[in-house]
């Protein structure tokens, strides 16, 4: 029966293996392959005159990257790789590589994003590839394992929808029988009306679609959202929860993942320190004009160069607080004693925005007339709106963007390298 690679020990007898052909060197007498799995790299070494003649004309044909089985013994050895290696007696090809390949996996010709991408199950064999998506993987845990622990209920939304979340360009149309829809942008109106419902705290993780113009590092058109609501609950109930959970995850990672930490080549992972500070908004575009040289004014929004030069000084995770009520949506809940300000914040990572929150507007005529006062008919919003007329707990939430999690946590320059098959303005295959 077949053992992953990593369980053959310098103690075992015998084994039976299936891997990848990571290299293979021929040195006349002596053939040794590398054989690779998820696990590890085991060392194959075929003294050629001692092994049977099916043996030797299947090694002749064998190229690299073909997926074989080796049954043999193993032997104790100092120079090969975990201190062992396998003397084949049967040696299988299951599967055969072509070559040339469209990508080298063992990277001695380092490949631009684009090719690689292209060619994403073999650039995802390479470790320090298949280790972001572990982490990814285990970031995706420890998420679901602290909501869940804190009593969240996970809830499915739908994608196929009527209306924008918060109309504009940003939608993309799709043809649905004879009727107009959309994919969702966010599944902001249907975790609210949940809260409606009664269901009190939810989260939902899953994919929102945006039809970004531009193409940048840090977007992409279909990306991944972990969503909360929460009722009984102000801005500063749900930023609270917003950190623990950043601190949560990093603390699993670093926990569980040094493995994978190791191929990436992170020195020094760090776990954030919560309470992140809290920066006001009009501090904010204070700094970034002090920093930039370019004179922000009240009311404008936060774009990449000063959300960059914002982050230097800050340093570490931060919230940015008390937004303008005209720059944030109609869901965010203005402040009583000043409702030119609302109760909206954003979770900055030093080099990006990872998250947006707010308390909501609970009170139906409230949120009715904020619809109308951005410019949207709030007759579009109706299925939306009625559950606000029947008992609307006061709520609040935020979204976070599971790419840019990962991205600014393991140091990845593009967004793409966070997703498995990125969706962007040029690439729908694969
Ligand atoms: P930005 O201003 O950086 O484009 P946003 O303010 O439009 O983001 P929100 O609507 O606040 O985004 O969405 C909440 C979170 O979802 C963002 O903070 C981000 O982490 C993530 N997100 C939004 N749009 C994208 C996208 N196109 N690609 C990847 N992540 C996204
Ligand atoms: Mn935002």
């Amino acid at each position: 029966m077949r053992i992953p690679v990593s369980e053959v020990t310098p103690q075992t007898k015998e084994a039976e293996i299936m891997g990848w052909v990571h290299e293979v060197r021929d040195l006349g007498g002596l053939a040794f392959f590398l054989i690779r799995d998820r696990t590890g790299i085991i060392q194959v070494t075929i003294p050629k005159k001692k092994v049977e003649e099916s043996v030797l004309s299947i090694i002749k044909e064998v190229s690299r990257e073909s997926m074989v089985r080796v049954r043999g013994q193993v032997k104790a050895i100092d120079k090969a790789p975990g201190g062992r290696e396998l003397i084949p007696d049967t040696f299988e090809i299951i599967s055969r590589s072509d070559s040339p390949m469209p990508l080298d996996v063992v990277e001695k010709v380092p490949a631009e994003l684009d090719t690689r991408l292209d060619s994403r199950f073999l650039d995802a064999r390479r470790p320090r590839v298949s280790a972001v998506f572990e982490i990814r993987s285990a970031v995706m845990q420890a998420v679901h394992e602290f909501l869940f622990h804190k009593g969240f209920m996970h809830i499915s939304t739908p994608k196929i929808v009527a209306a924008a979340t918060e109309g504009g360009t940003e939608l993309f149309p799709i043809a649905y029988f004879e009727k107009e829809a959309f994919l969702n942008q966010s599944p902001q109106l249907y975790k609210q009306m949940l809260m409606g419902a009664g269901f009190e705290k939810v989260f939902e993780i899953g994919p929102i679609f945006r039809a970004e113009e531009h193409n940048t590092t840090k977007h992409l058109n279909e990306a991944t959202s972990i969503d909360v609501e929460v009722s009984f609950s102000d801005h500063n109930d749900v930023m609270k929860l917003l950190e623990e959970l950043i601190v949560h995850v990093y603390r699993f990672v670093d926990d569980n993942c040094q493995m994978p930490l190791q191929n990436i080549e992170i020195g020094d992972f760090t776990v954030p320190e919560s309470p992140f500070p809290r920066l006001a908004y009009r501090e904010a575009i204070e700094i970034a004009s002090a920093k930039t040289g370019e004179l922000f004014e009240y009311g404008d929004d936060i774009g990449t160069a000063a959300e960059k030069a914002i982050g230097v000084e800050m340093g570490g995770h931060y919230f940015i607080v008390d937004w303008p009520t005209e720059i944030k949506p109609y869901y965010a809940m203005p402040y009583d004693h000043d409702p030119s300000v609302c109760k909206a914040f954003d979770l900055m990572h030093p080099r990006m925005e990872l998250s947006s929150g707010a308390q909501r507007v609970h009170q139906h005529d409230l949120l009715v007339r904020q619809i109308a006062s951005k410019g949207l008919n709030p007759d579009n919003f109706e299925f939306y709106l009625t559950p606000f007329r029947y008992g609307m707990p006061p709520h609040a939430g935020w979204g976070l963007g599971a790419e840019r999690l990962v991205m600014t946590m393991l140091g990845l320059s593009n967004i793409r390298e966070a997703v498995l098959f990125p969706r962007d303005r040029h690439r729908l295959v694969p």
